[in-house]
């Protein structure tokens, strides 16, 4: 899967309004400035796609980029803002929920967390979700170039292991936009999921 041709194609706000499911989508949330945007913008070589889902109006918004090969790169809204009023967690929760829990062309969930500060408590409501819903979940420890070497594979390990409770199945890695580490396993992994090719989890991995 070419994650290299992401166009933007249409936002969301309510769940009535989601395109008819078709092409398999990948859908990526996390905790506001966990890195998620630049994850994305990372990922698909283009500088500024995620910021799209930044602008005033559009962050509560799923947001749907095309990626020209049969699949979708979905920018879910970003949660925990600190003074989020009750209203938009709400409204956070009503469709991120509902997209999880039912969408029929949902591929995969890539779950980013600063990897300085992993698994959250809206990090593990989420996740809890995903392994309800049965939902293939990849985790990018993102900004690991903020940890020594040392402590991101100790941060890499416990997590895992933390995972393997909450969420049987979910894999893990890092991730640098900052220095561009970690592009060809989360791709391949992408690829791997939004497409079924073996549902097993890669070993080594
Ligand atoms: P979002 O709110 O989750 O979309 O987060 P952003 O992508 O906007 O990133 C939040 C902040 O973290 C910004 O200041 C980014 O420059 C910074 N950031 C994001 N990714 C990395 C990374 O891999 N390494 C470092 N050092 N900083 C990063």
């Amino acid at each position: 899967m070419g994650l290299q041709k992401a166009a933007y194609a249409l936002s969301v706000h309510d769940p009535k309004e989601l395109p008819a499911p078709g092409a398999p989508e990948i859908a990526f949330a996390g905790r506001s400035n966990a890195g998620k945007s630049s994850a994305i913008n990372t990922l698909t070589g283009r500088r500024r796609l995620a910021f799209v889902s930044k602008t005033p109006g559009r962050t509560q918004l799923i947001n749907f980029f095309s990626l020209g090969e049969g699949a979708f790169l979905v920018d879910l809204p970003g949660y925990g803002f600190a003074d989020a009023p009750r209203a938009v967690r709400e409204h956070w929760e009503m469709l991120v929920g509902e997209y999880i829990a039912r969408r029929d062309s949902l591929a995969a969930v890539v779950v980013v967390m600063d990897a300085r500060h992993p698994l959250m408590p809206l990090d593990r409501q989420l996740i809890g979700w995903l392994r309800d819903a049965g939902r293939s979940t990849h985790v990018l420890l993102t900004k690991a170039d903020k940890l020594s070497r040392q402590a991101a594979q100790r941060t890499l390990a416990a997590v895992r292991k933390e995972l393997g409770e909450l969420c049987p199945g979910a894999s893990a890695q890092l991730f640098s936009s900052l220095k561009n580490e970690g592009i060809e396993e989360a791709t391949r992994t992408l690829s791997r999921l939004a497409f079924h090719k073996n549902k097993a989890p890669p070993k080594g991995e």
